[in-house]
């Protein structure tokens, strides 16, 4: 539980360290028309950008947190470090912070991993907190049909 006026220190460095993302919200219960017989979504695909579902565009504000704490080992392969976001439970819809969602940064594309739930006593949602894996596959074909979508609307 968190006391009122620690909410709105929280909510103060959000909105000061906060700057615009898109969102891309996966609808799971839509399947795109792309996918073959092996249920499998075709990653060029312009209208699901490989997603396999239908999926809304949004525009939001958050603060990332760069995982910069990486203790490599020597010879070690290491995957690539996770991103945290924080976002406004007031300005953020909750279906936008749903795992498997994309956030996208310029060229940058991170899956959301599920996100926790920070309450007031109030039991009322004052932030998000999320985990994120960078994507890995078809990064590049992804973001270029990405922008060609926004850039279409
Ligand atoms: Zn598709």
């Amino acid at each position: 539980m968190l006391d009122p006026s620690f909410n709105k220190k929280i909510r103060k460095i959000i909105h000061k360290l906060e700057y615009s993302m898109y969102v891309i919200i996966r609808d799971k219960s839509m399947a795109c028309t792309c996918r073959d017989t092996n249920d499998t979504p075709d990653p060029d695909c312009p209208k699901c950008l490989g997603t396999g579902n239908r999926i809304k565009v949004k525009r939001i504000t958050g603060v990332l947190e760069p995982d910069e704490v990486s203790l490599r080992l020597e010879g070690q392969q290491q995957a690539a470090p996770s991103n945290y976001y924080y976002f406004d439970a007031d300005k953020v819809p909750k279906e936008a912070v749903r795992a498997g969602n994309i956030i996208v940064r310029e060229d940058e594309a991170d899956i959301l991993q599920g996100a926790k739930k920070y309450r007031s006593d109030s039991n009322r949602v004052i932030y998000y907190y999320t985990e994120a894996v960078p994507m890995k596959s078809n990064h590049r074909l992804f973001l270029k049909n990405f922008y060609n979508l926004v850039r279409a609307r």
